[in-house]
């Protein structure tokens, strides 16, 4: 049996019968030779920040340890290619140190450059999909190794293809990146900066985040339980229930709602039940503050999605994925 309670950010308690590390497709290819004489699937994670790990895991399990680095320059642009399992907070490092620029808003968002990609992660006004310029992945089905284009990854807020997509394993992911450094700043936390380096700004987002967010060594969590809703205009101005909560206009008349807001406002923040808790500066975030269990998660969930609908009438969306 191999343990895998320290690798998931809840610090659930799990193990693999099956587990493997690999590195390039001939690792692959042995793993699934084996999979498929035992008749069993297999389950590919990252760091476990952005998962729900059940007790045992039937499936064989693996982990790539890709951590190579590919640079090349193309006018002035950068090409990077990232193998699957560097932690995408020490890519942010790279590039600081290397100046290439682009993905300073995504400082300080924990797990593997892998994963980066399968919920398109995103924080202070930037998606990571903005400078993905392809995704290098193993395909299971056709046992090949394939290099998607950002325009077949259907990627949308915290959603690609890849969520669908069980057959594919990304082992590297390519960025096209900058040498001047133009920094986002549109988002609402950081509209009255400026920056003349990187640095500053990497550091002031992740003090931001610091701020706001328990590391789940301390407090096991998974960042934000829920997705924001995002609904039509016409439905939220019919939508009473809705009044009195801010709003986020965004393109193609839709309307963004704070789900952490909404759970605020039913007076959720810092509630705790079955060793699970909502954390006291940020309602969005589930802790798990002893021993629990994928169940205990998902009866607290029901919970609150229930309680959501009754006081807003609106279905939230969980953004981690249960294994
Ligand atoms: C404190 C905290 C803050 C966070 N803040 C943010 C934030 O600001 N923005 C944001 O978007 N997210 C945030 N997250 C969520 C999480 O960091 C991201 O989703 C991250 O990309 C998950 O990486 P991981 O390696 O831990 O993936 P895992 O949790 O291990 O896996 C996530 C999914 O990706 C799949 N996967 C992993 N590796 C591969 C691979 N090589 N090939 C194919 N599929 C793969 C897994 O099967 C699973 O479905 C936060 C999490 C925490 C704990």
């Amino acid at each position: 049996m191999h343990d895998l309670t320290k690798n998931n950010a809840l610090n659930l308690k799990s193990e693999a019968s099956e587990f493997f590390h690999f590195e390039t497709e001939h690792d692959l290819i042995k793993i699934l030779d084996r999979a498929e004489n035992d008749q069993k699937q297999l389950q590919i994670i990252g760091s476990g920040t952005n998962t729900i790990f059940p007790r045992h895991f039937a499936k064989i399990v693996i982990k790539s340890t890709n951590n190579n680095f590919k640079y090349s320059e193309e006018g002035n642009s950068v090409l990077l290619e990232v193998g699957a399992a560097v932690e995408w907070d020490d890519l942010i490092d790279f590039c600081c140190n290397k100046r290439i620029f682009g993905l300073e808003n995504l400082a300080g968002i924990p797990g593997t450059v892998g994963a980066a990609p399968i919920q398109n992660i995103g924080a202070y006004g930037l998606e990571v999909s903005r400078f993905i310029d392809f995704v290098e992945c193993f395909d299971t089905e056709l046992r090949i190794t394939r290099k998607i284009k950002p325009e077949n990854c259907e990627f949308g807020y915290r959603k690609s293809m890849f969520q669908n997509a069980s057959n594919l394993i990304v082992l590297a992911v390519g960025f096209r990146l900058k040498k001047d450094f133009e920094p986002i700043l549109e988002h609402e936390s950081l509209q009255d900066t400026s920056f003349s380096k990187a640095q500053d700004m990497i550091d002031e987002i992740r003090k931001i985040r610091n701020a706001k967010l328990p590391n789940p060594k301390d407090f096991p969590n998974l960042g934000s339980f829920f997705k924001n809703p995002i609904i039509s205009s016409e439905d939220a101005d019919s939508n009473l229930k809705l009044e009195g909560l801010k709003k986020y206009h965004l393109p193609e008349n839709k309307v963004k709602f704070s789900a952490g807001e909404m759970l605020d406002k039913l007076s959720l923040k810092g509630m705790k039940i079955r060793n699970i808790g909502l954390w006291h500066q940020h309602a969005l975030v589930l802790t798990s503050n002893g021993i629990v269990s994928a169940q205990d998660i998902k009866h607290v969930e029901d919970l609150l999605k229930n309680y959501v609908i009754e006081h807003y009438g609106i279905q939230l969306e969980r953004e981690p994925t249960y294994l």
